[in-house]
């Protein structure tokens, strides 16, 4: 057993300029609500704490909390809970204009519970990869009593069912199978187009209307094959209550206010189911949950198989605390009722998943292997054709069985009548002594010296009103008061059993038999009632062979779906095997590729080695070059030096050779000058022949 959580939150006060009255504006009037954490109580400026007008909640939000943090707190956990298999229920409650809808709903920069639940029930479902998942939504309204279909605006005044496999449910709503919370956001914009709202004084746009978002999910393990194993089957109900109102307040009038009539009288019948639910076990008695058809959906949820949240919106306004009052006190009764979820689990064919499964499993598996997301599409489309049919089915065969029921009551009706009638004409043509007794009571003449004898057979006789002190002689004058003025034998009402009013089957008052009907005109009027009765049993027979006929275009329809599942399952086959081809084809290509690819790296490895070799070489070889050119400089650095010591000396020689012109010693310095000079310039020729060849190497090597 767990409690409900619940929440209360204030919004904003309301600018001036849309409630003008100093109460209305906020914080003006003589007394206001103060919010302490998580405890709110209403202070008089002057008197202090008004008593008996102090509550403590699991939260209490000002007017600046985010739906973000009213999500964080409240609903959050119960996503969770909800992919794991318990049921969950969240809504919002309070008077109109409170700010229900934009708790539910929100706003564009601050999103509401609904599209914030929708994305992390799919983040949550990504995040399980060891669980494959199917999920379906619905999305309903009740208006005026009456559930609507707000997927669809042929599926209207639904009705309400239960079964031990899907407990309490609408039959015919439409249900969605979606894969992406995109999906279910322009589900819920097509259900928003077809909401019943309404202008009143307090709201330019009321929501005239309770809607249920419905999102059943289920699941099982990836690994199990054996059908044999258990389906998780949960339910997150997201409800926007419509608001309570004052129609004096609301200013309404009309369609408004007969609107307004039923929300109060649902929002009633809610307050009554919360506020037995909240009372003692003992003491609790009966919860009448059927008096409404929100109770009755919402029956899981308030005190039964479900984790749920409530949201209570308040108005801060001084005009609005009576109304804050009745918000607060219906959330203390809540918070005492304790829920008590379970992980639903079942091994029926009830869960879709299930009975889908197998049928398309592999197909599923095929078009994901193939990454072909037409075809994924296509299953997608056949999936909700398949569940749309199972609905319609479903809704048919229940009308089917109504019908049939009605059908048996009216043979059996006729075959009654039938029988009175027989009887009747028998008793008219053989014996006009019983004639007299088919009369009842009332209409039969006052014999002479009659006193009233109870007999024997009066004590089983339900239908006259025979008071208790009634002894075995009635006193005449009490007798002929009990009988409208008129008197009779009471032994002649044990003739009459055939004529006991019965209360006739269709509860038409338009029937009643006066009771001095003549025989002829009732037996004719039975005969009409015959005629009438086999007219219905007739129309209830064309409407059971239509409905069957029906019944048969669905299965044919079902026939030509599993038809098309295994042409779309053959196409997906060739699809794939034609991909199987092409990939295999791309296969050896790429073998192919891979290995001239691996040649080519061996080569470019192998380039890349003898680059860098001769990278090494050139090096070396350079290293050489500045050695030589070293040597270069370092040689003609010597050239020059002898060839100046060697062109002193030549000019010296020659000075000596001039001088030694004139004398004998001239001759023998001349042969020695001469000798001198000869050697020089062979020094200078073998100096020079090494110098020319570097030159040439350095012009080459550039
Ligand atoms: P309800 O559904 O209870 O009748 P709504 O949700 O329609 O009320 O709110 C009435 C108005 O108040 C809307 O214009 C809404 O935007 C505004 N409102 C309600 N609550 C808040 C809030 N917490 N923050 C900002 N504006 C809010
Ligand atoms: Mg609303």
């Amino acid at each position: 057993m767990e409690k409900i959580s619940v929440a209360v939150r204030f919004r904003p006060p309301n600018p001036v300029a849309a409630d003008p009255s100093p109460a209305g504006a906020g914080g003006v009037g003589d007394r206001e609500w103060r919010i302490d954490d998580t405890r709110v109580s209403l202070l008089h400026r002057v008197a202090g704490p008004v008593p008996g007008a102090s509550f403590a909640f699991d939260h209490v939000f000002d007017g600046a909390a985010t739906n973000e943090r009213i999500y964080g707190a409240l609903v959050r956990e119960l996503i969770g809970a909800v992919v794991g298999g318990f049921n969950g229920t969240a809504f919002a409650y309070g008077q109109t204009s409170s700010g229900k809808t934009f708790t539910m709903n929100g706003s564009n920069a601050d999103p509401g519970i609904i599209p914030r639940a929708v994305r992390d029930v799919f983040d949550t479902v990504r995040q399980a990869d060891d669980r494959e998942f199917l999920i379906r939504v619905s999305y309903m309204e009740i208006y005026n009593e009456e559930i609507n279909d707000l997927l669809t605006i042929e599926g209207q005044k639904l009705r309400i069912h239960e079964s031990l496999e899907r407990g309490v449910y609408v039959a015919g709503l439409r249900e969605e199978i979606v894969n992406s919370a995109e999906q279910v956001f322009e589900l819920l914009q097509l259900g928003e187009a077809n909401r019943h709202f309404g202008e009143t004084n307090m709201n330019v746009r009321s929501s005239r209307s309770h809607t249920i978002f419905r999102m059943v999910i289920e699941s099982s393990g990836k690994d199990q094959t054996d059908c044999g194993d258990a389906i998780r089957v949960s339910v997150l109900n997201l409800v926007d209550l419509a608001g309570s109102e004052r129609i004096l307040k609301t200013g309404a009038e009309g369609v408004r206010l007969n609107e307004g009539k039923y929300i109060n009288k649902s929002l009633m019948i809610l307050g009554n189911v919360i506020k037995k639910l909240s009372e003692n076990g003992k003491q609790r008695g009966h919860i009448p949950y059927r008096d409404s058809k929100l109770t009755r959906i919402l029956q899981p949820a308030l005190g039964g198989n479900a984790k749920t949240s409530i949201i209570c919106t308040a108005a801060p306004e001084e005009i609005h605390i009576e109304e804050t009052r009745g918000t607060l006190q219906f959330a203390s009764r809540a918070k005492c009722i304790s829920n008590c979820a379970q992980v639903n689990e079942i091994l029926t064919d009830a869960a879709l998943l299930k009975r889908q499964k197998l049928e398309i499993e592999e197909l599923r598996k095929k078009l994901q292997g193939s990454h072909s997301e037409g075809l994924e599409q296509v299953v997608l489309k056949l999936r909700n054709d398949m569940h749309k049919s199972e609905l319609e089915r479903d809704r048919l065969a229940m009308e089917l069985e109504d019908e049939r029921k009605l059908r048996m009551t009216l043979e059996q009706h006729l075959t009654e009548q039938q029988k009175k009638l027989e009887a009747i004409s028998s008793d008219h043509v053989t014996d006009s002594i019983q004639l007299d007794a088919l009369k009842t009571p009332d209409s039969k003449s006052v014999p002479d010296g009659f006193v009233a004898c109870r007999s024997r057979y009066s004590q089983d006789v339900e239908f006259s009103p025979m008071p208790e002190d009634l002894d075995n002689i009635a006193h005449e004058d009490l007798w002929t008061r009990l009988n409208k003025g008129c008197v009779t034998d009471l032994d002649m009402l044990e003739m009459t059993p055939g004529l006991k009013r019965e209360a006739s089957f269709l509860q038409d008052t338009t029937s009643a038999v006066p009771l001095d009907e003549p025989t002829d005109t009732r037996c004719q009027r039975l005969e009409k009632e015959c005629i009438s009765d086999r007219q219905k049993l007739e129309e209830s027979k064309a409407r059971c062979s239509t409905l069957e006929k029906e019944c048969d275009v669905l299965r044919d329809e079902n026939l030509s779906l599993q038809q098309e599942l295994s042409e779309s399952k053959r196409e997906a086959d060739s699809l794939l095997a034609e991909k199987q081809a092409q990939l295999d084809d791309l296969r050896a290509k790429c073998a192919a590729l891979e290995k001239d690819l691996y040649t080519t790296r061996q080569e470019a490895h192998r380039l890349a080695t003898e680059k860098q070799e001769l990278a090494g070489e050139l090096g070396t070889e350079r290293q050489k070059l500045d050695e030589l050119k070293q040597d270069i400089r370092v040689i003609s650095r010597g050239f020059l030096q002898r060839e100046g010591q060697l062109t002193s000396l030549y000019t010296k020689s020659k000075a000596i050779l001039e001088n030694c012109k004139t004398s004998q010693i001239m001759i023998m310095s001349l042969c020695v000058g001469s000798l001198l000079c000869e050697k020089v310039q062979w020094n200078i020729g073998r100096l020079r022949l090494p110098l020319v060849f570097c030159e040439l190497q350095i012009l080459y090597d550039l």
